[in-house]
C-alpha cells in the first residue's frame, strides 16, 4: 500500500512541479504531520538534514501544495508566518488552543455545507464548503 507522502508526490508530479530531493524531504516531512506546522517549523526541522535549504524553497513548495488542492491552508492570524499547512484534504473542522497554538482536526460527518443560516442573509451566494474553527484551551492548558 502506498503512504500518503508517496500519493502526495505523485501528484506533485502529475501538478507539473519537478520533485527535487528537497521538495520530496519537504512532502515527507509534512504527509503524515498532524499537527498543522507552520512554514517556519517545518523549515527549522528540515535545516538540520538539509543545512542549504532556504526558508522561502520550504514555503513556496507548500504554497504550491495548497495551489494545487493538495494541502489545506490555515490562516489562523493576520501575519503570514503564522499560516499553517494541513496535509488533511478532507473537508473538516479545527479546534484552535489559545494557550499553546496547538490545532487539532475535528472531523465531519457529512461535507454538506449547512446553508440555511447563510442564504437568509447573503442572497445569491453560493455556498461550497464550510470549515469552522473552534477556539478555546487543550486539555493541558485547562488544566495548568
Ligand atoms: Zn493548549
Ligand atoms: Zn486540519
Amino acid at each position: 500500500m502506498k503512504n500518503r507522502a508517496d500519493s502526495m508526490l505523485a501528484d506533485l508530479k502529475r501538478a507539473g512541479l519537478k520533485l527535487t530531493p528537497q521538495r520530496i524531504a519537504i512532502v515527507r516531512e509534512i504527509a503524515d504531520d498532524l499537527t498543522h506546522p507552520t512554514a517556519q517549523a517545518l523549515f527549522e526541522r528540515l535545516r538540520t538534514t538539509f543545512p542549504t535549504m532556504s526558508f522561502a524553497t520550504v514555503y513556496n513548495t507548500l504554497d504550491a501544495l495548497a495551489g494545487c488542492g493538495l494541502m489545506g491552508k490555515l490562516a489562523l492570524g493576520p501575519d503570514s508566518r503564522a499560516v499553517r499547512f494541513d496535509p488533511n484534504t478532507e473537508v473538516h473542522h479545527h479546534a484552535v488552543c489559545d494557550g499553546c497554538g496547538s490545532v487539532v482536526d475535528i472531523p465531519v460527518e457529512t461535507d454538506e455545507p449547512a446553508v440555511l443560516p447563510l442564504a437568509a442573509t447573503l442572497k445569491g451566494f453560493r455556498v461550497l464548503r464550510e470549515e469552522r474553527t473552534y477556539r478555546g484551551l487543550c486539555d493541558r492548558c485547562s488544566r495548568s
